[in-house]
């Protein structure tokens, strides 16, 4: 082992020789089902075909793959698995640059992708991968659609979108710049269509309760979900409404009731028909629903308040409360009706303002007035109250790659859903999106069809899912072994895989993951009550969840036009996977961004280069001992006349001892930062151990090179998860047989050599 080739350090032949024996020996393949085995589905996030892999998915899989390796080591079966989300608009905008169909585009990114990965040594099982875009795949979205749409879960409404009269297109909302088509450069228009919703507001109330319940889920996650949920808690009060009705009226102030100048409505609220019948004031609300709330509700002084001219009874005696109807409620408080408290909210003082300034012809009753005391209160008495600002949102688009939505529009049966057995309604894939139209509602061959309730003719819907509407279910795919990919949908969850691997242990995402992770557990929630993922009792998908924050440099985002944007197929050509892979665990807790600095690459690669280097020496001087060496004084060789180190070699022991412990409980908690930082220490204090006897005896005796060997294996070991390839090939350079799956990891106890 002491040959010069062997000793110095060259990642890219390591890398190399050991992706070809992982490929060679299957390692990363899901282990078949055995009960007693302790098993985990560990997930990592499915980008979208972009491209590239930057250094971002680089940060997100090292933390993955680190601790997937890390539970293999361990011995668990686990479940690693990847897929990309391959429809939406990301693919379709790189088709329209290339001038080529969307489904070339994302199959050469995929492979592009793919290889990147795999030079990075990801332990993904490449068998069970996926593409959201696959029929096989998608035919489940359709499944999905159908099943929530039968349920009522999946409704017909209306939105507003962007729309651009020259590309006769719909936009979204990143392709209108400063109210112009990003294409043509023509103003836009917002105008209402038709649009399929997904009802998650039947499923918010218990996506909260459940939250308390969720254990193994990081702070970043945890607080995303919160925020998603938008939960307000306060008071709400009943209300005497026109025709002997109530209206139910909520304010987080609850101390505050008696400083109420008027309640406002949203423009959604399910009795909004009450308030606004007079003719004025209905034409206004519709105008506010056809013009565009989104578009201006970054700016909430110019959005419309509208006076309904009725008022209702103050909660607590006082001037009876102009009834006013504003988006201004959604965004706070969701779809509800709210009391106006000028004092206690700055939105609400504002609108007072406008009031004031005479907008309505009617001034909002100042607090100085003073109260009507003939005005009996006729409310009832505040109650506590939750509100919460998630709220149901559309699924549809108009583009045409998109998982198509299995409807027909037929002129005597209306909307007709798809049978379940005529699934997938096929995307055709010669089509080739140029900006302009809808590609997909000009192709007669797919539009013209035949009902499947009364034969006639009949057009199918044109458009497509939302790519989110695909994601609601891209945590279930990795379950299923390829081959049963294809069976009937409903039998799918039948499948012994399917309830073997979820719930899902842990998701690894970005922060940015929050509404998709939401959403995937209100469709757990309905699939459960549909009596399809019954064995998820608590209808949570993920038992653990760690949300981590992306990579930064210079303290900002990385971005092309700021020239700023690290490549890591360049670091990993001069440095090698196992250096970029260490560096991105050690620059930062997962919690927090990683300001990008190429200082920690430098410091992750001197790392491996001693240890690899370090081991071989010692290995060499192991192997001179075993030998015969230079005889001690006492003749027997290799051993110095008297022994003078054991406490020095129990002292390695408490600190090999204390490594394993510490590191073990770090991987387990995914802190592979500190993680990195304590196998870094142990490798100093190997140093010092071997630097302390020299000191004292001049060189090592056996036992001090065996105690010496036997805390480099150790430290190999726990390598084995965050820098795989070179740990293995130590491991084997250490006398050891490749392992099946990972290099295993290390037991706390450790035996000091005699
Ligand atoms: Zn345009
Ligand atoms: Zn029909």
């Amino acid at each position: 082992m002491s040959d010069g080739a062997h000793t110095s350090y060259e990642p890219q032949a390591i890398e190399t020789r050991r992706q070809a024996a992982w490929r060679e020996r299957d390692a990363f393949r899901t282990p078949a089902i055995a009960e007693e085995q302790p098993h985990r589905y560990i997930k990592p996030s499915a980008p979208f075909t972009s491209g590239n892999v930057h250094i971002g998915h680089v940060r997100s899989y090292s933390i993955g793959d680190a601790y997937a390796r890390f539970w293999r080591a361990r011995g668990d079966a686990v479940l690693f698995a990847f897929g990309f989300d391959a429809f939406g608009l990301p693919a379709e905008l790189g088709a329209i640059a290339g001038g080529e169909s969307p489904s070339d585009w994302v199959s050469r990114c995929a492979n592009h992708m793919t290889s990147q990965l795999d030079r990075l040594g990801f332990s993904f099982d490449w068998e069970r991968s996926f593409m959201s875009s696959d029929p096989i795949m998608y035919r489940w979205s359709q499944w999905l659609f159908l099943v929530l749409l039968d349920a009522g879960l999946v409704y017909r409404g209306t939105g507003n979108v962007d729309w651009c009269d020259t590309c006769q297109t719909t936009l979204a909302t990143i392709q209108v710049e400063n109210g112009l088509c990003w294409r043509c450069h023509n103003p836009v228009r917002l105008v209402q269509r038709p649009e399929w919703h997904l009802r998650v507001s039947a499923y918010v109330q218990e996506n909260d309760r459940r939250l308390d319940e969720l254990e193994n889920w990081d702070e970043n996650s945890l607080a995303s979900q919160r925020f998603v949920l938008g939960r307000v808690d306060g008071v709400e009060v009943d209300l005497p409404a026109p025709d002997d009705g109530t209206l139910t009226v909520f304010t987080p102030h609850a101390d505050a009731l008696e400083l109420a100048r008027f309640v406002l409505i949203s423009p959604k609220h399910p009795e909004i028909d009450t308030w606004a019948a007079e003719k004025g004031v209905r034409d206004r609300v519709e105008e506010l629903r056809s013009s565009g709330i989104e578009r201006s509700s970054r700016d909430a002084e110019a959005i419309p308040v509208i006076d309904t001219g009725h008022s209702v009874s103050a909660p607590v005696g006082g001037d009876p409360l102009p009834v006013l109807i504003s988006p201004l409620v959604d965004g706070r408080y969701g779809v509800t009706a709210v009391f106006g408290i000028p004092e206690a909210d700055s939105t609400d003082e504002m609108i007072a303002e406008r009031l004031s300034a005479g907008a309505s012809g009617r001034t909002a009753p100042s607090a100085a007035q003073a109260p009507a005391s003939d005005h009996p209160p006729r409310a009832s008495a505040a109650r506590p109250a939750v509100r919460y600002r998630a709220d149901d949102f559309s699924i549809s688009r108009q583009r045409s790659w998109g998982t198509p939505i299995p409807i027909v529009h037929c002129e005597a049966c209306g909307a007709v859903p798809v049978p379940h057995e005529q699934l997938p309604v096929l995307l055709p894939l010669d089509i080739k999106p140029t900006g302009t139209g809808n590609p997909l509602a000009e192709s007669r061959e797919f539009v013209e069809t035949t009902c499947p309730r009364c034969d006639g003719p009949a057009r199918r819907e044109t458009d497509t899912l939302d790519c989110h509407f695909d994601a609601l279910w891209l945590w279930v795919p990795a379950c299923v072994p390829a081959e049963a990919r294809g069976e009937a949908l409903n039998d799918i969850f039948a499948l012994r895989d399917l309830r073997h691997w979820l719930a899902c242990e842990r998701v690894v995402a970005g922060s940015d993951s929050g509404n998709f992770v939401f959403d995937q557990r209100i469709i757990t929630k309905a699939l459960r009550d549909l009596g399809h993922l019954t064995f998820l009792a608590d209808g949570e998908p993920f038992a653990g969840c760690l949300f981590h924050e992306m990579v930064i440099s210079d303290g900002r985002k990385m971005s092309k036009h700021l020239g700023n944007v690290v490549d890591p197929d360049t670091l990993v050509e001069r440095y090698g996977a196992d250096t970029v892979r260490l560096a991105v665990l050690y620059a930062a807790r997962p919690q927090r961004a990683l300001n990008w600095s190429d200082s920690a690459v430098l410091r992750c690669h001197r790392f491996l280069t001693q240890v690899w280097e370090y081991c071989h020496a010692q290995l060499a001087i192991a192997e001179e001992l075993a030998d015969g060496g230079p005889p001690g004084a006492d003749g027997l060789a290799g051993q110095p006349a008297r022994d003078t180190t054991e406490h020095l070699r129990l002292r390695l022991g408490k600190w090999c001892e204390t490594a394993v412990e510490k590191v073990t409980e770090e991987m387990e908690g995914l802190e592979m930062h500190s993680a990195v930082r304590n196998v870094m220490r142990l490798f100093d204090r190997i140093k010092d151990f071997e630097k302390r006897v020299v000191a004292r005896q001049g060189a090592l005796g056996r036992s001090d090179s065996d105690a010496l060997i036997e805390a480099l294996g150790l430290l190999v070991q726990m390598l084995g998860p965050l820098a795989p390839h070179l740990a293995e090939e130590l491991w084997i350079a250490f006398g050891n047989e490749e392992h099946a799956a990972q290099t295993p990891w290390p037991g706390v106890s450790f035996q000091v050599p005699a």
